[in-house]
C-alpha cells in the first residue's frame, strides 16, 4: 500500500526566551521536523497572562530559519503580518478566536494583499471556537481572495462549556464538511489544542489520520513544566518523536465522495452518542435529588409534553413522526433506568 505523507508542525505554544527556542529547535530538528512553530503574540483569556513576547521574540525565529527550517507564528492583526513578513517568516496561522471575527480576518487579508511573491506565503487557518464551517470556509475565503494560494485549515476543535476529556471538543463532522466543501484546502489537526492533555496527542492524532487528515501541528517544548503558556498539553521533541513513530498512516488517495459523506455520517454518530451520554448523566442527577425529595421517577405528564413538543419540532426539520417517537422513546427508557441507579 503507498504510504502518504504526513506534514508535521511542532514547536512550542509560545517562544519564550532565546535558549528555550533554540534549544527546542535543535531537538525537533534532530528528530526530522522541518517546520517550527512559535507563538509570540498570544491571545489569552484573561487578564495578567504571558502574553508571548513580542516583536522581541522574532529574532530568535531568525536564527531558527537559519538553522534551515521554516518558521511558523500567530497573526492576528495587520501589523503582527507586517512584522512576521519584515523578519522573514512567511507561514504564519490564523488562531481559532481570530478566525472567529471576519473584520479581523479580513484586516489580515488586506496586508497579505500587499505581498508582492504571495507563493512564497503559507497560511493556516485554525477553525473558530465556535462550531461554524461557514465562518471557517469564510475566513478561507478571504486569505485566498487576498492572492494567497498556499492555504490549510487547521482543526483544533470547539470550546464548550461543559467539562469532558477533550479541552476543545472534537466534533469530527465539522472538519469532514469543510474538506468535503473544500476539496483543495489541506486539513491539519492540531491534537496539542484539542486534547489539552500531553497522554493524550497520540490518540487524537491517530484519528485525524484515520480520517483521512493531511498533516498535524503538535506542541512541542524542550522542557514542558517550566512552559509558560499551555503546560499541560505540550511534549518534549523526544516524546514527540515516539508519538509519531507510533502514528499508523492508510492509504487515502483513492477516499470517495461516499466515504468521505460517511466519514460524516460516522462522526455524527459518535455527537449523539456525546449527547446522549451527557442526557443520561442529568438523568442520574435528577433521580438523586428524586431520592431525596422523595419524587416518584416516572412522572407521565411530562414525558407526554417532551414526546409531543419532539415529535412536532421533529416534523418541522422533515422527520418523520415514527422515527422521532421510536428515538424518544428509547432515550426515555434508558433515561429511568439510569435514574433510578441501575
Ligand atoms: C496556539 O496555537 O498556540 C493557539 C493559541 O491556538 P488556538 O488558536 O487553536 O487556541
Ligand atoms: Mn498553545
Amino acid at each position: 500500500m503507498m504510504q502518504r505523507e504526513i506534514r508535521v508542525i511542532a514547536g512550542p505554544c509560545a517562544a519564550e526566551s532565546e535558549e528555550q527556542v533554540l534549544r527546542t529547535a535543535h531537538q525537533l530538528m534532530d528528530i526530522g521536523i522541518t517546520v517550527f512553530r512559535a507563538g509570540v503574540w498570544k491571545p489569552r483569556t484573561k487578564p495578567g497572562c504571558f502574553e508571548g513576547c513580542g516583536e522581541k521574540s522574532l529574532p530568535w525565529l531568525q536564527k531558527v530559519k537559519e538553522m534551515g527550517m521554516s518558521v511558523a507564528v500567530e497573526v492576528a492583526t495587520a501589523e503582527h503580518v507586517r512584522l512576521a513578513l519584515q523578519y522573514g517568516i512567511d507561514t504564519m496561522w490564523l488562531g481559532a478566536r481570530t478566525t472567529a471575527d471576519p473584520f479581523a480576518v479580513q484586516h489580515i487579508a488586506d496586508a497579505l494583499a500587499s505581498v508582492t511573491d504571495k507563493s512564497s506565503v503559507t497560511v493556516l487557518v485554525k477553525n473558530p471556537v465556535n462550531p461554524d464551517v461557514e465562518l471557517w470556509i469564510g475566513a478561507v475565503q478571504r486569505i485566498k481572495g487576498a492572492g494567497i494560494g498556499n492555504v490549510i485549515a487547521v482543526h483544533r476543535g470547539f470550546s464548550s462549556y461543559i467539562n469532558t476529556q477533550y479541552r476543545n471538543q472534537p466534533m469530527w463532522q465539522v472538519p469532514m464538511e469543510f474538506c468535503r466543501r473544500m476539496a483543495d484546502v489541506p486539513m491539519y489537526c492540531d491534537p496539542s489544542h484539542l486534547s489539552g492533555r500531553s497522554e493524550m496527542v497520540a490518540e487524537v492524532a491517530q484519528q485525524a489520520l484515520d480520517l483521512g487528515f493531511d498533516g498535524l501541528m503538535i506542541e512541542s517544548h524542550c522542557s514542558p513544566q517550566q512552559a509558560l503558556s499551555d503546560a499541560r498539553q505540550q511534549l518534549t521533541p523526544d516524546e514527540l518523536r515516539k508519538v509519531l513513530s507510533t502514528l499508523v498512516v492508510k492509504d487515502n488517495t483513492n477516499v470517495t465522495g461516499l466515504e468521505m459523506l460517511r466519514n460524516e455520517i460516522d462522526a455524527l454518530d459518535e455527537e449523539l452518542l456525546n449527547v446522549i451520554a451527557r442526557r443520561m448523566q442529568i438523568c442520574r442527577e435528577i433521580g438523586q435529588y428524586k431520592k431525596e425529595h422523595n419524587i416518584s421517577i416516572f412522572q407521565s405528564n411530562r414525558y407526554a409534553e417532551i414526546l409531543r413538543r419532539l415529535t412536532e419540532s421533529g416534523q418541522e426539520r422533515g422527520i418523520a413522526a415514527e422515527c422521532t417517537q421510536s428515538v424518544v422513546e428509547a432515550i426515555h427508557k434508558e433515561s429511568v433506568r439510569q435514574q433510578m441507579g441501575n
